[in-house]
């Protein structure tokens, strides 16, 4: 039985590019060898193993056919006598495909370490196409290396784009989608993520109403939103702000998107640009929208996704401002009055209504 390292770790270390986590290959034994020695077992449709100590996976080597339509239809086969060469060779991407021996000989039989040189991000085989989430992981490895000067591969490139035409993206789960998307938002250039997918026509086949809402200015403010580091939410509403409220609610329930991404999303959405704010009755009833009172974390990741989007830093700061005065009025002095219930919240608003009246720039 040999272990070698493989995937990320080899492809970031020949890369000089830091790396979180370490994928192992076991060739030639077979599952009891792993569990005589302590491993334990967690793959569920194939035989991957957590080391006793140190917790990294160790997969047997595997092959993989594909043996019916989705992304389920694989026939695995872990039998002892498969090389590495042939477990190398089911992997998506030539970077992807090359392993480590315990005495640092790199094993490169797809020509990986030449595409790390050239920066190109290219399939192993046409076997690619038996997985469109690949579409995804290739979109998002470019998204992570752009700064670095990757680029698709002409082939892959043409690959990717046959595969969507094909409707074959329609059988990955939108669990899987979102993983991938959230994957994607956090990488360095995340709007290479989009553009790729723009290119091949994935974008389009998979969500048909996102393509036009991505405009070079909306691209532009999500790339400046991760140099900024700011949070996934952020950056996806970002991605929403030029859809209507009611397709970025359908965008949204499609991705199965997390409940606070939704919601900062469709507020972005309906909200940027700010509406018309003429009175101080705007201004509440757009603070209202954003339940400032119990969330107010909420108004400034709505503020801070607008400033990437308008240049309007005044309202925007107003807006900021008005939340910060009207946190001021305390419910407990109206309770103490002896208001309660309906009474209680209308005397509240009629107070934060005087407030804002009150500072003249609201009127
Ligand atoms: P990351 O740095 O994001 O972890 P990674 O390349 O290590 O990148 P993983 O998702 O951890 O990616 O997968 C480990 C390896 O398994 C990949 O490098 C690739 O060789 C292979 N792999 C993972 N998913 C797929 C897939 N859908 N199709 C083909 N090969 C895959
Ligand atoms: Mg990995």
């Amino acid at each position: 039985m040999k272990t070698y390292l493989v995937g990320g770790a080899v492809r970031d270390k020949l890369l000089n590019y830091p790396y979180h986590e370490r994928d192992w290959v076991v060739v030639g034994a077979h599952p009891k060898d792993l569990i005589e020695q302590n491993y334990q077992q967690v793959g569920k449709d194939f035989p991957v193993f957590l080391h006793p100590t140190t917790k990294e996976e160790y997969a047997l080597a595997r092959t993989e056919r594909k043996s019916g339509a989705g992304y389920h239809g694989f026939i695995c086969d872990f039998s002892p006598d498969i090389t590495l060469e042939e477990d190398l060779s089911r992997r998506d991407l030539t970077i992807n495909a090359m392993a480590e021996s315990d005495k640092g000989d790199i094993i490169d039989p797809y020509g990986g370490t030449k595409d790390l040189h050239n920066r190109v991000l290219r399939h192993v085989s046409p076997a690619f196409s038996e997985d469109p989430l690949r579409i995804l992981r290739v979109a998002r490895f470019a998204a992570r290396y752009a700064h670095l000067g990757f680029v698709v591969a002409d082939e892959t490139q043409e690959l990717m784009r046959e595969m969507s035409d094909n409707g074959e993206l329609s059988t990955i789960a939108a669990e899987r989608i979102w993983v991938e998307l959230t994957k994607a938002l956090n990488e360095k250039s995340p709007a290479t993520f989009f553009t790729t997918l723009l290119d091949c026509g994935a974008l389009r086949a998979l969500f048909p109403l996102w393509p036009a809402a991505l405009n070079t200015q909306v691209l532009t403010s999500l790339n400046h939103a991760a140099d900024l580091n700011l949070d996934i939410d952020i950056r996806f509403a970002i991605t929403c702000s030029e859809l209507n409220t009611k397709q970025c609610q359908t965008l949204c329930k499609q991705l199965r998107a997390s409940n606070s991404a939704t919601w900062l999303a469709e507020r972005c959405a309906a909200n940027i640009p700010l509406p018309s704010l003429n009175t101080a009755e705007d201004w509440l009833t757009l603070l209202e929208n954003f339940d400032y009172v119990r969330r107010p974390q909420l108004l400034t990741a709505f503020i801070t996704a607008a400033t990437q989007l308008t240049p309007e830093e005044e309202r925007l700061n107003k807006l900021q401002n008005a939340a910060t005065a009207l946190q001021e009025i305390q419910a407990a002095n109206l309770i103490s009055q002896g208001f309660k219930g309906p009474a209680l919240g209308q005397a509240l608003r009629a107070e934060r209504l005087k407030k804002l009246t009150e500072l003249a720039c609201y009127k």
